[in-house]
């Protein structure tokens, strides 16, 4: 039998688009277009989510700050989207509590009150949680915080893995037909016969593709594309602010996260995570050089270690500090204020030559809206497709929650597997949802799952990871498409950084 040339390897067989980039919103524009039919290849240089989209804070949330900017519509949007997320990636996606200490001398309560009212009210909200103020000197949260903090507020946002959900959206999109090449860096772009013909990078060298239409959707890389790799007179233009988190352990009870202000107005977040441990951030410096190189400087170790302090009673110290991570934001140039006040929206730029291929160009953008940008993208691009389906991710799960009923199929799960432990199967649950099974299989005892790497990490999810997601190295597996990273020894890590390179 003859193979079946690749797809876009000739003139004479494009592909539609060629996406750039495996971030969110590269990883979200490939599901959408190759579920309305498009032809798509998605080529990331590195794993998919290794840039800003395994970086951020993990908030699905309106961003109750932008409203003192005036970003109505960004916040209504993204207030629209935790509603979205809860329906189609309930599995890893839920409502948390973030409580909101009022501090004497900066935001008056007046002013938080009418905030929270906006945010109750403008984004459609059903399930997601109204806001109510507290009395935290009776509210269980207020044994925690220092002394002073006597009025709050609890509001909710949603909690969701940032990665995770790069990687299901990269997995719907092959689903539906895309080619999702990860470790493929796109190193030219040029447009020959109508058509752009790219050069990918990867591990076998080399190779064309040729595509209708190209989408530059490398973040905070877009400028950089834009001039090195499609070589155009006016790239974008992205201011980069690098922003870092701390990973400690657990500091708060509960299910609370706080939101903590700083003198300087910006604010920290102080949040629940991977059940034994507390995320802290997030920091905003301009940044300079490749994105690739944001690592978290001394002066943001002590400003987080600081306003955590400042607040808690138990007070994290430097010796707590089991990880870091630093992400960089591709914000859209405005020229006025600073960092803390950029805006958080997208926006694109389109550019149909009258005898060349189209470019669309992604620019800025939030985690919490890279569906909504997705399908803004699409109505974009519908006049060089006009046969393109219609919008269909509002209401299409992702793998994992794909089911009528994810409570009644959590509770069946949890009673399916008597012989593995509990905690194991609670974190493949919310981490791979409806599609865990195709990990434990007939698995009846944890020893049925192959080779153990420690803490509940066994061979039978490594394969899974490498056959169905594209893992590749231990740091794929450990760091983006779970946190096993945080809880595996070194030994243990390096056994399965072997184990990828057998
Ligand atoms: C500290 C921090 C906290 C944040 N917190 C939140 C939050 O809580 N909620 C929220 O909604 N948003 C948040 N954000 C914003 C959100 O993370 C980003 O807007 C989003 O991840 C950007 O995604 P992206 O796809 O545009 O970029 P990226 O994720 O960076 O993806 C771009 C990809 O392009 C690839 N690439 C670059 N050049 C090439 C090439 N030549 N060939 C192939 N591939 C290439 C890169 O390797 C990269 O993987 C936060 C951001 C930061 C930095």
């Amino acid at each position: 039998m003859t193979e079946l040339p690749a797809l876009g390897a000739h003139p004479g067989q494009p592909a539609d688009l060629l996406i750039i980039g495996g971030g969110i919103n590269g990883a979200g524009i490939a599901r959408d277009a190759a579920g309305r039919g498009l032809r798509v290849i998605l080529c990331e240089q590195n794993d998919l989510a290794s840039g800003t989209s395994s970086m951020s804070s993990k908030l699905i949330h309106g961003g109750l700050r932008y409203l003192e900017y005036g970003e109505f519509r960004l916040v209504r949007e993204a207030l629209a989207e935790r509603e979205v997320m809860l329906r189609i990636a309930g599995h890893m996606c839920w409502p948390v509590p973030i409580v909101l200490p009022q501090v004497p001398g900066l935001r008056p309560g007046w002013l938080i009150r009418l905030g929270l009212f906006l945010y109750d009210h403008i984004g459609s909200r059903k399930r997601v949680p109204a806001s109510h103020a507290i009395d935290l000197r009776r509210d269980p949260i207020g044994p925690s915080l220092e002394a002073g903090y006597r009025h709050g507020f609890r509001f909710y946002d949603c909690w969701i893995d940032d990665a995770r959900l790069v990687v299901l959206n990269a997995v719907d999109a092959a689903v539906h037909g895309a080619d999702i090449r990860t470790r493929t860096r796109c190193v030219a772009a040029r447009q020959e016969q109508g058509l752009w013909r790219a050069t990918l990078h990867g591990a076998a060298g080399d190779s064309d593709v040729w595509a209708r239409a190209v989408v530059n959707a490398a973040g905070p890389w877009a400028g950089e594309v834009g001039r090195d790799v499609l070589a155009l007179p006016n790239p974008p233009q992205l201011s980069l602010v690098k922003g870092s988190h701390i990973v400690v352990p657990r500091l708060l009870a509960g299910q609370d996260a706080l939101m903590l202000q700083n003198p300087d107005r910006r604010i920290v977040f102080v949040l629940p995570y991977e059940d034994d441990y507390t995320l802290i951030g997030t920091t905003e410096e301009v940044h300079h050089g490749d994105p690739a190189d944001a690592s978290i400087s001394a002066d943001e170790l002590d400003y987080l270690l600081a306003t955590s302090a400042r607040f808690l009673r138990r007070k994290p110290r430097l010796k707590d500090v089991r990880w870091s991570f630093a992400g960089v934001r591709p914000l859209i140039e405005s020229g006025a204020g600073g960092p803390t006040s950029a805006s958080r929206d997208y926006s694109f730029s389109l550019d149909i030559p009258a005898d060349g291929a189209p470019l669309l160009q992604v620019l800025g953008g939030k985690l919490t809206t890279y569906r909504r940008l997705a399908e803004e993208a699409l109505e974009r691009l519908q006049p060089v497709f006009p046969a393109l389906g219609k919008a269909w991710t509002a209401s299409a799960a992702l793998p994992g929650s794909d089911t009528d009923d994810l409570v009644a199929w959590h509770r069946a799960f949890l009673g399916a597997y008597p012989g593995l432990p509990n905690s194991l199967l609670r974190r493949l649950a919310r981490t791979y949802g409806t599609r865990s099974s195709a990990i434990l299989g007939q698995a009846r005892y944890p020893g049925d799952l192959g080779a153990s790497f420690g803490s509940g990490l066994s061979e039978a999810e490594l394969t899974y990871l490498r056959d169905r997601e594209w893992a590749r190295t231990a740091a794929d597996a450990l760091w983006r498409r779970t946190k096993m990273g945080l809880r595996l020894t070194a030994d243990e890590a390096a056994r399965v950084e072997r184990w990828f390179g057998r």
